[in-house]
């Protein structure tokens, strides 16, 4: 998982969000603005074609009246039509309307007897549907394209066909019978030219298109799209106009003004794009102005973001200090977000009691380390007064009975293995049950600690000085050469011991019994009892003496 900052988190949610809601607001007001447009451009374009459709109605209506009022002249009633008087009548009616190519009057039989500028007179006009229906009764035709006339009058210079709309109204005599037809012909340009000064004075409809259809949605009007085939669904459409095809599409019926086979429809039209320009227009404004609004929101998040990251990055990096053991974390406690102060302070409360809680446990440990340290000295020291416990005597200090023991058959073994001789002398404290009940058995002890020290002074470091039991003492010599010769050694200490002045007691004396390892020992019992055996001789021999 990408682990991204809050700074960014908030930011990004910020901006995509504003984005988000401004782009669904911009394409919703789009769309309903898109329909509006549509909607106000199909209306626009019905009303149009309504007010093109009247105007080209009642301009039919009036050449329609206009052939009809002649038909009915007085002229015409009497009968004669060839009388001059009406060709004086229809030239004059079509001098003063320019869109009439032809004017004429043709018998029952459809042979035309008269006609402006004498076109078609003598011809016969009887297939002729204008004349078939003249005699009828009033008729005005769609548009079709000149049979007869196309080759009596000038082209048109834009090489379009000559078409023409008929107008026919029966000639009647005085007694009502019918005796001819008046027909006349309009340059269907007269047509085109009133839809197109029509819809182009509604200049406030960009790229608008002007058609004429017919009933079957043939198109006759604009010449360029003559014959093709206009889908008829606008024509049933009850809002009178239809968006579709690239197109939006208004159409009107032309009213008729005589018969029901004039059946034309006014199509005004605009291309959609056009159409809803300004509906596009409107949502690149809205699109626009939703990514501006996202920009100023991500940064505005980004600030806010920033204020509130800002200290939590603080405290996580302080933090990060104190979980390192890295001084100087420093927590802040005042925020003017709640939470982040709260925060704060409480993690410099962890912190504290965090480090004291160390701090305590260094201190313990140190103590623990100290006591430990106390206690394995005072054993060490036990130890070793345990030590000189077992091995030395407890009143006099020198090596204890036990320990001459093994000195001594330590000293056997060796005295056997290498041959090295050694001497033992064994002193005896001369009358000692004297001392004792002279002055008591406590002064007893001290000369007896006394006579102890005395003999170690007088041996060297490594003579052996034992309390071989109550007041005898033993002492092991390594050397038996001269000049320290076992009975030198004896004699030195009996010397000392005679010479020293003892507490209380004043002077004292010891006998001395002295024996020397031989080979032939089985054990260091031998020399004991040899030992022993010179004591008694030297106690025999009168005390104070070395035997
Ligand atoms: P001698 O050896 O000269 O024949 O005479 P003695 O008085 O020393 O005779 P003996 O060896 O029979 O007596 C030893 C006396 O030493 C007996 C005892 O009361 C005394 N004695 C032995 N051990 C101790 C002791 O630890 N302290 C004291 N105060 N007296 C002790
Ligand atoms: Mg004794
Ligand atoms: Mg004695």
């Amino acid at each position: 998982m990408i682990k991204t900052s809050l700074r960014s988190h908030l930011t990004l949610w910020f901006a995509g969000l504003s984005l988000l809601t401004l782009l669904s607001v911009g394409f919703y007001v789009g769309h309903i603005a898109t329909g509006q447009v549509r909607q106000a451009s199909g209306n626009a374009l019905l009303g149009a074609a309504r007010s093109t459709a009247a105007l080209l109605a009642m301009q039919l209506r009036e050449r329609q009246l206009e052939v009809s009022l002649l038909s009915k002249a007085p002229l015409m009633r009497l009968g004669n039509l060839d009388a001059p008087d009406i060709l004086t009548l229809m030239e004059l009616r079509s001098q003063s309307r320019a869109e009439y190519a032809w004017m004429g009057v043709a018998d029952t039989q459809g042979r035309v007897h008269q006609a402006v500028n004498g076109l078609l007179v003598n011809q016969s006009v009887q297939q002729r549907p204008w004349f078939q229906a003249g005699m009828r009764g009033e008729y005005t035709g769609d548009p079709h394209e000149a049979v007869l006339l196309a080759k009596l009058m000038p082209g048109s210079p834009s090489g379009e066909p000559l078409r023409f709309i008929d107008f026919a109204a029966p000639i009647r005599n005085a007694q009502g019978e019918t005796i001819g037809v008046l027909g006349a012909h309009a340059h269907w340009s007269w047509v085109t030219h009133i839809v197109e000064s029509a819809t182009q004075q509604k200049d406030a409809v960009p790229d608008l298109q002007a058609l004429i259809i017919d009933g079957d949605g043939k198109v006759l009007y604009p010449e360029a799209l003559a014959g093709q085939q206009i889908p008829p669904t606008h024509l049933n459409s009850p809002s009178g106009w239809t968006s579709g095809n690239g197109y939006v599409t208004a159409s009107v019926a032309v009213p008729s003004p005589s018969n029901a086979q004039l059946s034309w429809y006014i199509v005004l039209r605009q291309p959609l794009d056009i159409a809803l320009q300004p509906a596009r227009e409107l949502l690149y404004k809205l699109l626009i102005l939703g990514v501006l609004a996202a920009v100023v929101f991500g940064l505005v998040a980004y600030y806010l973001a920033s204020t509130l990251s800002r200290p939590i990055e603080r405290l996580a990096k302080s933090a990060k200090q104190v979980q390192d053991q890295q001084p100087g974390a420093v927590f802040p406690q005042e925020h003017a977000v709640l939470e982040i102060a709260q925060l704060g302070r409480s993690l410099a409360g962890m912190t504290q009691s965090l480090l004291s809680k160390e701090r305590e446990l260094q201190e313990a440990n140190a103590s623990l380390e100290a006591t430990v340290a106390q206690r394995t000295a005072d054993l060490t020291q036990a130890n070793a007064e345990l030590l000189k416990l077992a091995t030395h005597d407890a009143l006099t200090g020198v090596y204890n009975r036990r320990r001459f023991d093994e000195k001594l058959a330590e000293n056997s073994l060796l005295f056997q293995r290498t041959g090295r001789t050694f001497a033992l002398l064994l002193i005896d404290a001369d009358y000692f049950k004297r001392i004792n009940d002279t002055y008591g058995h406590a002064i007893g002890d001290e000369v007896l600690a006394h006579l102890a020290s005395v003999i170690e002074k007088t041996t060297r470091a490594t003579d052996f000085v034992a309390r071989y039991g109550g007041e005898e003492f033993a002492v092991l010599l390594p050397e038996v050469d001269e000049p320290d010769s076992p009975e030198v050694v004896a004699e030195k200490i009996r010397a000392a011991v005679a010479a020293a002045v003892f507490p209380t007691v004043g002077q004292m004396t010891v006998s001395i019994g002295i024996g020397v390892a031989e080979p032939a020992d089985r054990d260091s019992l031998a020399l004991l009892k040899r030992a022993d055996l010179r004591l008694y001789e030297a106690k025999a021999a009168g005390r104070n003496k070395v035997a």
